[in-house]
């Protein structure tokens, strides 16, 4: 149990707004596929408007991570995102999957994907998830030199902790994710490759309230990631308003974006 003033457990709802740099980054060919992309277009034209009005209805502030090229393709829904109170998070710049052996490379992108949020959102972004959770040795250290709040990558905690290098705390916050507070194991299909079926959206929500309730009785952080374009189907939009109220029935249950819960550690431990 971490959190103080009677809170329970914290949630964070947060969404990777990844459009089509989800499918070029899979395979560079995609680009050439209006149709393969249009996945991720339905991200940017229903899914986003969508999860706006159900965060604005539920009245919860939410960490958007976006690709620099998606947030110059669709400035109007950045614009949308930041008039809502939520938060921008850096993720990468063309959805890039880090190669650990390049790390010159992974400094471009990353150098590059900030600049891009800097300029479109006139603000620094201070937390970062990488495209796929595909990260390298080098990705701290990159996150320290720019001076970012937090990191939201890795899979080894239930609480968000101070990452260590060379033996010391560092003031860099991990928020850890699982996949299986990830909507894109249960929804995501890919006809090109392996795959399985979908999901119904009701055994989805089933696993995520399971993990809720034992998440709470321990009183940790409960931090789910979910893709507007994957989300945003309407079902699928219907059952996070259900498993928000769900959340909600519980007492003392705060929801809070990635930057609010890494400030908490910074204060108090
Ligand atoms: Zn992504």
């Amino acid at each position: 149990m971490i959190w103080k003033n009677d809170v329970k457990t914290t949630v964070m709802l947060t969404f990777d707004f990844d459009a089509e740099t989800l499918w070029i980054s899979r395979n560079k060919d995609n680009y050439k596929k209006p149709g393969t992309l249009s996945q991720g277009v339905f991200g940017a034209k229903v899914g986003i408007p969508s999860i706006l009005e159900l965060l604005r209805k539920h009245d919860i502030k939410s960490t958007f991570f976006i690709p620099g090229l998606v947030a110059e393709k669709y400035p109007d829904r950045v614009e949308q995102i930041l008039a809502d109170g939520h938060e921008i998070g850096h993720h990468g710049y063309l959805h890039e999957w880090v190669d650990p052996d390049d790390p010159e490379k992974e400094r471009e992108i990353f150098i590059k994907g900030l600049a891009s949020l800097e300029n479109i959102t006139g603000q620094k972004p201070v937390g970062f998830r990488s495209p796929a959770w595909e990260t390298s040795d080098h990705m701290f250290d990159l996150l320290i030199e720019h001076d970012f709040l937090y990191s939201s990558n890795m899979m080894d905690s239930i609480d968000p902790y101070r990452v260590v290098k060379n033996n010391k705390e560092t003031d860099l916050i991990e928020i850890p994710v699982q996949w299986m507070l990830d909507d894109a194991p249960f929804f995501l299909f890919n006809v090109t490759g392996p795959s399985r079926p979908i999901f119904p959206a009701q055994h989805v929500m089933n696993v995520w309230k399971e993990e809720f309730h034992a998440i709470y009785n321990r009183g940790c952080l409960f931090n789910l990631v979910c893709h507007p374009q994957i989300i945003g189907r309407p079902s699928r939009i219907d059952m996070l308003d259900n498993f928000i109220r769900y959340m909600k029935s519980y007492p003392n249950v705060e929801f809070a974006t990635g930057s609010k819960v890494a400030k908490y550690v910074r204060e108090y431990y």
